[in-house]
């Protein structure tokens, strides 16, 4: 696909559509929307311009506008991502959605809440938890990602065991379409067969199927009582071996079950600078529980410290006030920035496999390391299979580094796919991952991707470049 550059007369009907002063042109300003999370140069690409729509109306405009002077579109949230998936790859349009930051409405007849995409994930929480109710989407970005970033990646995290992942609690979505054209998918309904359903289609769509401007998140009950324990395991296989056994034998589901090996209990003790109890651990599990009455939450606590016990486990430490869980969770919140200064430059995955084949997938990523000469430490999601296996480039040279890392990849890859995993959990495609997928994904599957890609968005305008290449 031909695109055209972002033009005077382009940034001027921009202007036209949501005042000066929401569109960004100056280098400094572009720089800070050239990247997201991803480390690495590679990962960046400048936009040309920065747009700040305050509604709907206004992104339908900006979007019939790109498709008539044909200037891709790339929509983005808070950049937490770890897919480059709001990086302009092609250049073009940036559409930032933080100035639509409301939560609009609190149904506490249907519990539902009704937000714009701009609104962090945490405030969403806090506005839940402060009328009494639980919104339990939950990645560990929560304080800083937007809700239709989370939508448009079904982020996972803590608590995906439990509740599920962000398209869990999603019911309705208004979106802009790639030919401008507003729609409302879905709504309050509980049930809705009546058709397709496009609002899963949407969530997980990273943005290249339509801009999500509002949405319909079902709130729960909230659980009134949690405790969290920290348990460390000798080494990492005892640990790993006894998330299959805690999930059929015991009857109870965590709302969490977190894992981290010792280079990452190391790397965080490090960012800390406080020493973590059982710092020699060759494995930390953060197991958390919830329940409606004390006297439940105290059985469901004794009986998962037994099957820990029982499973060789080294220590329980219990978590039960707000002073000791933070204590306990603060380790696993900071691992991502801890890894960072730990190497500056790395590579972290997001693989997924069912959850009786971690033991197995771990040990052969302890080979895959050991053989190439660097360290992977891996933290993730043990409940949901999804390990977070991250290559450190340390003191290695570029071209050693790239070489390495797309070596070590490809072995990593290969290995999930022959445990039946897939190349993502979370964290999506985006850029990063894009020509992996093109790879290892059924070739069947990429031509339906394709197609719909097609349908949707016939001009080609909305964040080209991302999962998979159409032209
Ligand atoms: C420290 C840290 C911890 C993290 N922990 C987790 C975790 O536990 N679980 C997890 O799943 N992820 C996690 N992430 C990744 C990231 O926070 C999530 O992917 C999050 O959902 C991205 O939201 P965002 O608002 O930052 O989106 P962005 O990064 O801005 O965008 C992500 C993608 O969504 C698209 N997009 C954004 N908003 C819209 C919209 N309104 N309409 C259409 N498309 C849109 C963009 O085009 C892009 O493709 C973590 C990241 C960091 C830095």
């Amino acid at each position: 696909m031909q695109y055209n550059r972002v033009t005077s007369a382009v940034i001027a009907k921009l202007e036209n559509i949501v005042g000066p002063k929401k569109v960004l042109t100056d280098r400094e300003s572009l720089e800070t929307y050239s990247h997201d999370e991803v480390p690495g140069t590679e990962w960046c690409r400048m936009p040309e311009a920065v747009v700040k729509p305050e509604n709907t109306a206004q992104i339908s405009e900006i979007i019939k506008l790109a498709n008539s002077a044909m200037v891709p579109v790339t929509p983005r949230g808070a950049g937490t991502g770890l897919a480059a998936g709001a990086v302009p790859v092609l250049g073009g349009i940036v559409l930032s959605l933080e100035k639509m930051n409301k939560i609009i409405e609190i149904d506490r007849e249907n519990l539902f809440m009704v937000v714009e995409p701009g609104v962090t994930t945490g405030e969403i929480q806090l506005r839940a938890r402060e009328e009494g109710y639980l919104y339990a989407g939950d990645p560990c970005s929560a304080g800083s990602s937007f809700i239709g970033g989370n939508v448009a990646t079904n982020a996972g995290g803590n608590k995906a065991v439990k509740y599920g992942c962000t398209s869990r609690h999603i019911y309705g979505l208004e979106v802009v379409l790639p030919t401008g054209e507003v729609t409302k998918l879905g709504g309050k309904c509980v049930k809705n067969v009546t058709g397709y359903d496009l609002v899963r289609l949407m969530i997980g769509s990273e943005g290249t199927l339509g801009i999500v401007t509002r949405i319909y998140l079902k709130l729960l009950p909230r659980p009134r009582f949690n405790s969290v324990l920290l348990v460390p395991f000798g080494d990492m296989q005892t640990a790993i071996s006894m998330v299959p056994k805690l999930m059929t034998g015991s009857g109870i589901i965590p709302t969490s079950i977190e894992f981290m090996d010792n280079l990452c209990i190391k790397s965080a003790e490090n960012f800390l600078n406080r020493k973590v109890p059982y710092n020699e651990a060759g494995a930390h599990f953060i197991i958390e529980l919830e329940a409606t009455t004390e006297a439940q939450l105290e059985e469901d606590m004794e009986a998962i410290g037994n099957a820990c016990l029982e499973n060789g486990c080294l220590e329980i430490f219990v978590g039960d006030n707000a002073a000791t869980l933070e204590k306990i969770w603060k380790p696993r919140r900071v691992l991502a920035e801890s890894l960072r200064v730990t190497s500056p430059v790395y590579c972290m995955e997001d693989i997924v496999v069912p959850v009786s084949c971690i033991p197995a997938v771990l040990e052969e990523i302890r080979r895959i390391a050991g053989q190439n000469n660097i360290k992977i430490p891996c933290f993730g999601h043990a409940g949901d299979g999804n390990i977070h296996a991250t290559l450190l480039k340390e003191d290695m040279n570029d071209s050693l580094w790239h070489e390495t890392k797309d070596k070590v990849l490809d072995e990593i890859y290969q290995i999930i796919y022959s445990f039946g995993g897939q190349l993502s959990g979370e964290h999506g495609i985006g850029a990063k991952r894009k020509n992996a997928m093109a790879k290892y994904m059924d070739p069947v599957q990429i031509k339906m991707i394709r197609a719909i890609k097609k349908a949707f968005d016939p001009n080609l305008i909305l964040n080209p470049g991302k999962i998979i290449d159409v032209d």
